[in-house]
């Protein structure tokens, strides 16, 4: 680590949750990393200290106008014990590429790397060991300025706080199957919008359609582009796959619509690796009706860091309603996803050089 920071350690440690039930984003180990922006400064004054809550002036511009970004990456525990990062890299340039295009300032890679190691470090005790488990950690940035007025703040506060997880789905599995609703009414981005960026606007903005997902019986939406709903965009919050006579689907970045995914870059590299038929390209989703009539719609599959990847059993377009693949996993979402969680906890060699140790 090249930087130092101060270490304030709780008087209140708190009990850690039963390791069965530890749910997603529920539980918060016993500390968190802050660290100050100001013009004149820049990043300073970054630390350690116990979990708890913060002190805000009601007037800060996050509260008014959103200007909030967030990550998500994890930490895995090896077998022998060691504990594992997984591409930290890659959340600092997508945290720098947010920062971008919501006017934040930028943030030095190894600082945002040695902030993270800093508190998984002195929490390490809180990462679980159980297959399927491990330390969630969720940066953040808030305006703080206390000022009523639209423009960029200048002053920010950066957090990182953990949480030890158990499946992101509850109720089930990695390997359960979800129901998607393909939305075509609510849009999540639009070209020259926010898709690519990680901020808590995208998510509110999803919160309706979900709402109605849900009350259809289904677990989360398909988006598709705003304009002509017509093209898969994401599922949720997570990047969207589809397996169409063995060619491997996914939305492209290039319009800005589509948030760049950190398991979705692992799976077109290790796929590319595999020499399979991978395409980054638009893809209709009366594409993915038809060749589901004429069978030859093999897999749908979303991916994140959270459930890193969820096979989608049935998907429902207005009076639509397909089953996919008999309602089980695929062989390349299950493929997948054991190679990736591998790579992740030590089980098999990091052919390529992602994994960062703590
Ligand atoms: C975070 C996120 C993803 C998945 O990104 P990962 O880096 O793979 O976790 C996909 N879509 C949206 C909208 C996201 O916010």
């Amino acid at each position: 680590m090249t930087h130092d920071f101060k270490i304030t350690r709780t008087q209140n440690p708190k009990a850690k949750p039963d390791i069965d039930k530890l749910g997603f984003g529920v539980h918060f180990t016993d500390h968190m990393f802050v660290m100050k922006y100001t013009p004149d400064k820049g990043w300073h004054d970054g630390e350690v200290v116990p979990f708890g809550p913060l002190c805000l002036s009601p007037a800060a511009s996050v509260f008014h106008y959103g200007q909030e970004m967030f990550e998500g990456m994890k930490a895995y525990r090896t077998a022998d014990g060691r504990v594992l990062l997984f591409r930290p890299d890659m959340n600092v340039k997508r945290t720098n590429a947010t920062n971008e295009r919501i006017c934040m300032p930028q943030i030095e890679e190894s600082l945002m790397i040695d902030a993270i190691k800093a508190v998984v470090d002195v929490d390490r005790d809180w990462i679980p060991d159980r297959k399927g488990t491990s330390l969630y950690i969720r940066p953040f940035i808030i305006a703080s300025e206390p000022f009523l007025g639209v423009r960029p703040s200048n002053d920010y506060l950066f957090f990182v706080i953990l949480s030890p997880v158990g499946s992101y789905y509850a109720n089930s599995d990695q390997t359960h199957t979800t129901k998607i609703y393909v939305e075509d009414v609510y849009t999540r981005a639009a070209v020259g919008g926010t898709g690519m960026a990680k901020i808590g606007a995208n998510y509110v903005m999803g919160l309706k359609a979900q709402e109605k997902a849900n009350s259809f019986g289904y677990d989360q939406v398909l988006w598709l582009d705003g304009k002509e709903k017509k093209y898969v965009q994401e599922i949720g919050t997570s990047n969207a796959f589809f397996v169409i006579d063995g060619e491997i689907i996914t939305a492209p970045l290039t319009d800005g619509t589509i948030l760049p995914g950190i398991t979705r870059d692992t799976i077109l590299a290790l796929l590319r690796d595999r020499g399979a038929h991978v395409s980054e390209r638009d893809l209709e989703i009366e594409e993915v009706f038809r060749a589901s009539d004429e069978g030859r719609l093999n897999e749908v599959f979303a991916s994140g860091t959270a459930a890193v990847i969820s096979p989608v059993g049935e998907l429902r377009w207005k009076d639509r309603v397909i089953q996919i693949n008999n309602d089980q996993i695929g062989p390349v979402a299950d493929s997948l996803y054991k190679e990736i969680v591998a790579i992740q906890t030590g089980a098999i060699e990091d052919r390529f050089g992602w994994t960062v140790e703590v």
